[in-house]
């Protein structure tokens, strides 16, 4: 047995066009079979994800569905391939790395900027090239197979919105032991995490608006470099205060491409400090949503979280 199963979630990968732009469509399989000669010396299944999603419209529940097929399916394939949209791709592999740690086989998520049977289409060689990579015996964990590169899953980010190199990891690739844990299948709560990205001038509104939602545990905001906020003349502070009074956590990463916090270096970071946010480290922006996500699923209080969040769990962070 040397069987692959393909799972298709959605993406302009496997798009057609609809009335208002392109839209996901069933058949992928027998397109796939029909217009990419090279699949004959795979053996694989395919399977859809019901329904299929334009990634945009992903939802942190949609990650339970995905890793529920996997490990439904983990005894009967070698290795997984994850179809999906560029939009959220990085949000999805970072928690299925967080969830799927242990795994025994390889999973590689891929994509396409362009449409299958589109000219000049990315789709058939970004497959190619993720079922040669889940076939390697050296391929362990979560992979990223996109543009002719293997990136390691917790550390893309989308870069490009149109180019075939979409994914880079800004701040490189970080070593760890797969082994350590098992796999499990969490429920995500949707609305738990939100992510703000600070701007010049963001007012109090901007807090007050999400500690409207009871749903919300966590705030991650993308700081001016190494973990900076407006303070002089602002009410932002002020909001912070609010939200921290009432138990939701903070945490301060850079909104910079590369590079890490370091909280405290400036004034105008030691509010947050003070607060006791979390430094984002050099974390993704998406790796840090997923791993408050998968932390939060797996009922990790305060405490825990505050304690595993600076730990490398599957390389997120260096
Ligand atoms: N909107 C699409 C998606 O993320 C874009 C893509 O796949 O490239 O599903």
């Amino acid at each position: 047995m040397n069987k692959v199963l393909i799972l298709n979630t959605g993406g302009t990968f496997g798009m057609v066009q609809g009335d208002a732009g392109l839209t996901p469509a069933a058949d992928l399989e027998s397109r796939l079979r029909e217009q990419v000669s090279q699949l004959e010396h795979h053996s694989f299944d395919l399977i859809d994800l019901n329904p299929l999603i334009d990634s945009s419209d992903l939802r942190v529940e949609d990650w339970s569905r995905i890793c529920e097929m996997i490990l439904n399916a983990q005894h009967s394939y070698t290795g997984f391939v994850v179809i999906h949209g560029t939009d959220t791709l990085a949000y999805t592999a970072s928690a299925l790395s967080f969830a799927l740690r242990g795994l025994s086989q390889p999973v590689v998520v891929t994509g396409s900027q362009y449409p299958l049977g589109v000219e000049g289409s990315d789709a058939p060689t970004n497959l190619l090239d993720s079922l040669n990579l889940v076939a390697q015996p050296n391929t362990v964990g979560v992979r990223v197979c996109f543009g002719g590169l293997n990136l390691q899953a917790n550390r893309v980010r989308k870069v490009d919105a149109q180019d075939y190199v979409a994914f880079q990891m800004p701040n490189g690739e970080v070593s760890y032991n797969n082994e350590v844990a098992q796999p499990v299948n969490l429920n995500y709560q949707t609305g738990a995490v939100a992510l703000i990205l600070v701007y010049p001038g963001i007012s109090a509104a901007v807090i007050d608006g999400v500690l409207q939602d009871d749903r919300l545990r966590a705030i991650i905001l993308l700081s001016f470099g190494s973990g900076n906020i407006p303070t002089a003349g602002s009410d932002f502070g002020e909001a912070l205060k609010r939200a921290h009074a009432t138990g939701v956590l903070l945490v301060n990463m850079t909104q910079c491409l590369k590079g890490r916090v370091i909280q405290g270096a400036y004034e105008t970071g030691a509010l947050l400090a003070e607060l006791g946010a979390l430094p984002g480290f050099d974390m993704t922006p998406e790796a840090a949503f997923a791993k408050l996500h998968y932390l939060f699923a797996k009922g990790a209080d305060k405490k825990a979280i505050e304690a595993q969040w600076q730990q490398s769990l599957c390389g997120e962070l260096s």
